[in-house]
């Protein structure tokens, strides 16, 4: 007896000396993060909290950094929705064989908790299929969901649902939709069900499966109860200066007023994607508005979360795009000046929030594909094989 406690004091110490050193591969993260996932059931910090399974709404600012976030800040005048996130950490973003991650990689590991090579969508290193977490709370008798502001069947989305080599293969991710019995997905990408290389038209199966499938966000926020495939453009949805309004918020809402309805609890992802988009194009009023509107869409999250007392809202980015930086602006006017050093994404740490039952576990710096095994664990699913 006394030999196992010196054995799991010895183990105790050599756990908090490996968590101490700053260049701890990420392996051994993650064998202390999994380990400390299996004993969540045993922290009282969520003892304010129902026992009930949490519901997880993951919200991805894709190439989201601090300064992104910043820009937002002044030009929302000194306030973010953000800031009522009560847990913050930090997520090193390499992918499997880069240092620098694409959105692909990025999202992969945050679906499946695998490191993964650039443009690989739900597979492993090695090319292997991995269950991701939408799959795991269909498996669990989870509701779920996906919303994004481009193409559904675009890198972000379809690594939460799709399991192919490569992100270009958008036809074959929308296939891989009817492979999973997900509840409401809201995005762009109805070409790539409708107008197909093999003839066959998606949304007839979607229908045949029981999906309301809609057009727009008008006819797609009126939607009350079922199963929902939304459409917002044959490819992507409009840059907020082009006319895209509210949609995000609205698709949001509309989502999780779907999936609240499951007595045993949801997973939603949500992108806000195109400050990715205004990073590569170095355009800094672009990325200003789709940071505010991503902020909006935050603040209505967290709306939900505040009152349903048992949703877990995590909001992180896969990356940060354009090495941006805020050179100056004015905080009453909320103006910003922002200066690019790349025209791709940069490996800096990017920040994330949480809100809600476990927030505080998501403290710390860590690899981005633990932000799966924390998801998880706050979900309590069970492992599935595909
Ligand atoms: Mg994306
Ligand atoms: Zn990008």
């Amino acid at each position: 007896m006394r030999k196992i406690i010196q054995l799991l004091i010895i183990a105790m110490f050599m756990g908090s000396a490996w968590q101490c050193q700053p260049n701890a591969p990420g392996k051994v993260t993650k064998i202390i993060e999994e380990s400390s996932a299996q004993d969540s059931d045993h922290h009282t910090q969520t003892s304010q909290y129902t026992g009930h399974p949490v519901n997880v709404i993951l919200m991805v600012g894709d190439g989201m950094g601090l300064s992104q976030i910043s820009a937002g800040w002044i030009a929302k005048n000194g306030t973010l929705q953000l800031e009522r996130c009560q847990a913050i950490g930090l997520s090193k973003t390499t992918s499997s064989d880069n240092l620098i991650t694409d959105s692909a990689a990025g999202a992969t590991a945050f679906s499946t908790g695998k490191k993964t090579f650039n443009g690989s969508i739900g597979m492993d290193k090695d090319s292997v299929p991995v269950p991701t977490i939408l799959e795991l709370a269909e498996a669990n008798n989870r509701a779920t969901g996906l919303v994004s502001m481009c193409s559904i069947t675009h890198a972000t989305p379809a690594s939460f649902i799709a399991h192919q080599p490569s992100r270009t293969m958008d036809e074959d991710i929308a296939n891989d939709f009817l492979n999973t019995d997900i509840d409401v997905f809201i995005g762009g990408g109805k070409t790539f069900f409708e107008n197909r290389t093999d003839g066959r038209n998606l949304l007839d199966d979607l229908k045949n499966n029981g999906y309301s499938v809609k057009t727009g966000i008008r006819s797609i926020a009126k939607t009350k109860s079922g199963k929902l495939a939304g459409f917002l453009a044959d490819m992507h949805p409009p840059k907020i200066s082009e006319g895209r309004k509210q949609m995000l918020t609205l698709a949001s809402i509309t989502a999780i007023g779907l999936l609240s309805q499951n007595k045993n609890g949801f997973f939603l992802m949500i992108e806000g994607s195109q400050i990715d988009w205004a990073g590569h194009a170095n355009d800094s009023e672009y990325l200003v508005q789709e940071m505010v509107d991503f902020d909006d869409a935050i603040g209505k999250v967290l709306d939900f979360a505040e009152k349903d007392k048992n949703t877990l809202v995590i909001i992180t980015a896969d990356h940060e795009t354009g090495g941006y930086s805020v050179t100056g602006g004015d905080l009453d006017s909320g103006t910003v000046t922002g200066s690019f050093s790349t025209g791709y994404h940069t490996p800096v740490m990017v920040p994330v929030f949480a809100y809600g039952p476990g927030a505080e576990k998501f403290t710390g710096i860590y690899h981005n594909n633990i932000i799966f095994n924390k998801m998880k664990a706050a979900m309590k699913l069970d492992q599935v094989t595909l």
